[in-house]
This record gives structure tokens, sequence and C-alpha cells, in this order.
């Protein structure tokens, strides 16, 4: 990705100042998917770095990583797999469970999501704050017989720490590191 390219995406992201509470900057990707040119942009670098990966499936996390996740899988022609928030998959799930600021949070996976056996795959996400959820995310598709290459960010906030503690778990790859 080269400096122009760069600069286009993470230009295109708003900062939205006290959202969704008081002294978080939320990172507001709606209006990089608006953006033909930024969107196109970033899923051309998507496609080229993981089109000679191997993947089988890559899995998004809920609710953001849908987008960018079943996106790149329709480049690649596999399949995509939701990692979602607890309660929401219909059929036989296994859950992890991650801690919040105040209190836990649970993801969730159907535990045949992926029909191929042993199957290579990339987790995504749009943004990589503390590394909780994408930290359970990655247990989850361990649990479940997967081999997991990577876990892909369009953006790292990197004061946060969050890839140090992902990376006990699989390989980090982060779009823009802010
Ligand atoms: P964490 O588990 O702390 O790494 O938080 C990551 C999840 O929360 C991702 O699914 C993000 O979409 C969301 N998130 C956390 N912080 C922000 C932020 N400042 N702006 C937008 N999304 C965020």
């Amino acid at each position: 990705l080269n400096e122009a390219d760069k600069n286009l995406i993470q230009n295109s992201i708003r900062d939205v100042h006290d959202f969704p509470k008081e002294g978080i900057v939320f990172k507001d990707i709606t209006t990089l998917l608006n953006n033909k040119e930024a969107f196109k942009t970033l899923m051309n670098h998507l496609e080229e770095r993981y089109k000679s990966y191997n993947l089988d499936y890559i899995c998004g996390i809920d609710s953001r990583g849908f987008i960018f996740g079943a996106a790149l899988a329709d480049r690649l022609g596999i399949g995509f797999v939701p990692v979602r928030k607890k309660g929401k998959l219909p059929s036989t799930t296994v859950c992890e469970k991650y801690e919040l600021e105040y209190g836990y949070d649970e993801v969730e996976i159907h535990l045949d999501a992926f029909p191929k056996k042993k199957p290579n795959v990339l987790l995504i996400d749009d943004l990589i704050a503390t590394g909780g959820t994408a930290t359970a995310a990655s247990k989850l598709i361990k649990k479940i017989d997967a081999n997991l290459l990577e876990a892909c960010f369009i953006l790292n906030l990197t004061f946060l720490n969050g890839v140090k503690k992902v990376e006990e778990h699989t390989k980090v790859y982060a779009v823009l590191d802010i």
C-alpha cells in the first residue's frame, strides 16, 4: 500500500468524539464504505495480500468485521463465517467469554461453521483496541479445529497494545497503525 492509498483510506475514516460515551474517539468506517475509491483501494489491497495465503474461510467479527470479511471472501472466492455476540446464532455454538472495562461479554461461533476439516482461516475486524474481542474470536476458531493463519484489522489503536495480546494466538496484520 503506497502513501497516497494509505492517506486515502485513513482520511476516509471519520473521528466521532464522545461516542458511545464521553472520552471515547469512535473511528467511524461508514465514511470509508460510502467512498467508492477508498473502499475499492482497501479491498484491492486486502485481496492482493491474501490471495496467496491459500485460505479456506474468512471469519468476520460482529458487526463491522462482517462487511470487510464478506467482501474479501467473495473476492477470494471462498466462504465467510460470522463470529457473533452471544445469543444471535441459531444453531449449536461454542462460546468464549472476555473481559470488558466493566464486566464481561461473550462471542460465539457455530460448532459446524467450517464444513471443510482443518481449514485455513483469516480473522478480520475493522479495528483492534484492547484486543479482547479478537483474542476471544481467535480462541473460538482454534476450538473448532481450524488453522488460524492471521488476524487482520483495518485500524490498530496502537496505544492500547491489543496486538501484543492477539499475537499470543496468531499473527496480526493492521492496514493502518494510529
Ligand atoms: P477490543 O476488544 O478492545 O480490541 O475492541 C475491539 C472491538 O470494539 C471492535 O469490534 C471495534 O469495532 C470496537 N471498537 C473499540 N474501540 C473502538 C473505537 N474507538 N472506534 C470504533 N470501534 C471501536
